[in-house]
């Protein structure tokens, strides 16, 4: 029996880890659930599940869960989630709070040596030197959830091992497109917060959906690969794959190109992360071949959708350049979301933040952290300026 501390439980990939670990009450017992604003469903998940801490954003839900009956420990903050994150009676700790917020906690629980289910890119994009190095240094087991590197990890021979080690020539992360892949530079001028959330393929955070349409969550995904896999950039390809049943491949020197294949749904990767080496029911129905459509595969657009050449930048940029990034998307995509800009500010307002900003090196986690506040400041300017304009 392992106890299981879930960061980020009312969230999209939180609900889909409570739906495979439900299957598996003999194996896993949820130990800690975080929330941040919805707390009806957080009440409503502790009523499932009793689990024995719940952590939320301040002291005020805090007394109003107690006013509704909540019988277990409740803390609150930045200071809650790290001290749920190193708790010793979770043993695996699944990242899923969405953006930089979750850098400071799946820190924490990497440092403390925990399995870790890694859905959080943010933070590995952030700080990945950082964090691949203390992954060393605690012996934490990393997995990713992120489906293209959890289907990478699956077409390992030897993971762990270097890339040229295991006979590896090149990586193939695999992008749906998003909702725009079709729409011309005019078409992407118009585009809506509504329409950028519905994604053709997956269910999926608002955040998450929008870096999908502008084609950021394959940059943000090409780091990710770097750091975890200890690719080079330039060992990196992307495909559009708009089907979605093809989640990543590795390429071999002897020729072979392994993939990994499975329905769009993160109930499988994070069943495969909670389990491996072994595998377990995620609850998901097989693929079948013969109902299948046609699998189709083109190159991106990196005119149309800039977001992909800006991240391969900042990370050839090296030291703050990938968190400046990964904080002038968040800035610019909160605002496209409010309706405050247009979509194709989004990667104006990025390419701007990463021209304003010193580079300087990351020695540790407060270079990242004051590189995520300056490019906030930085983006909220570049903002201002847009809509006085
Ligand atoms: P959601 O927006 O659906 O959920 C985010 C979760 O984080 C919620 O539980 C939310 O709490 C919590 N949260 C939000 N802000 C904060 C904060 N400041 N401090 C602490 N907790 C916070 O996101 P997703 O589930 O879609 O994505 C989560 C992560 O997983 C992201 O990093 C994303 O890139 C990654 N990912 C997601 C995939 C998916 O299919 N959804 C696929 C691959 C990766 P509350 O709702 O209570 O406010
Ligand atoms: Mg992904």
């Amino acid at each position: 029996m392992q106890g299981v501390c879930l960061l980020g439980a009312t969230g999209s990939i939180g609900r889909s880890s409570l739906e495979v670990l439900a299957l598996h009450p003999d194996r896993y017992r949820i130990h800690t659930l975080t929330a941040w604003q919805r707390m009806d469903e957080l009440l409503a998940l502790y009523q499932r599940f009793q689990p024995s801490l719940l952590v939320v954003a301040d002291a005020g839900q805090r007394d109003a869960l107690l006013r509704a009956g909540v019988r277990c420990e409740v803390l609150y903050g930045a200071a809650g989630l790290e001290a749920a994150a190193v708790a010793a009676d979770s043993a695996i700790v699944i990242a899923a709070i969405v953006g930089a917020a979750g850098l400071v906690p799946t820190m924490a629980a990497v440092r403390a040596g925990k399995k870790v289910l890694l859905a959080n890119k943010e933070s590995l994009v952030m700080a990945g030197t950082l964090f691949m190095q203390a992954v060393q240094s605690s012996g934490a087991r990393l997995l990713p959830v992120d489906s293209e590197h959890n289907a990478i990890f699956q077409c390992l021979e030897k993971p762990g091992a270097g890339l040229a080690e295991q006979g590896i020539v090149k990586l193939v992360l695999t992008a749906s497109g998003g909702p725009f892949r079709s729409f011309s530079r005019e078409q992407l001028q118009a585009v809506t917060p509504a329409q950028a959330v519905r994604h053709p393929r997956w269910s999926m955070g608002p955040k998450i959906s929008v870096d999908s349409a502008s084609l950021m969550n394959k940059g943000l995904e090409l780091i990710e690969a770097c750091h975890l896999f200890g690719a080079r950039a330039d060992q990196v390809e992307v495909v559009v794959h708009p089907q979605s049943i093809v989640h990543s491949l590795v390429q071999y020197q002897d020729g072979s190109l392994l993939a990994q294949l499975g329905r769009p749904d993160m109930r499988t990767p994070i069943a495969h992360a909670l389990a491996w080496p072994e595998r377990l029911s995620a609850g998901v129905e097989p693929l079948d071949l013969l109902s299948m459509a046609a699998l189709e595969f083109e190159a991106p657009d990196e005119s149309r959708f800039p977001c992909l050449s800006l991240a391969r930048q900042a990370y050839a940029a090296g030291g703050n350049a990938c968190a400046v990034l990964n904080a002038a998307n968040e800035v610019a995509v909160a605002a496209f979301l409010q309706n405050e800009t247009s979509f194709m500010a989004i990667p104006a307002i990025i390419a701007e933040v990463l021209q304003r900003v010193p580079q300087s090196p990351v020695d540790q986690l407060e270079d990242v952290l004051l590189a995520d506040a300056q490019a906030r400041r930085c983006a909220r300017e570049c903002l201002a300026a847009l809509q006085e304009g």
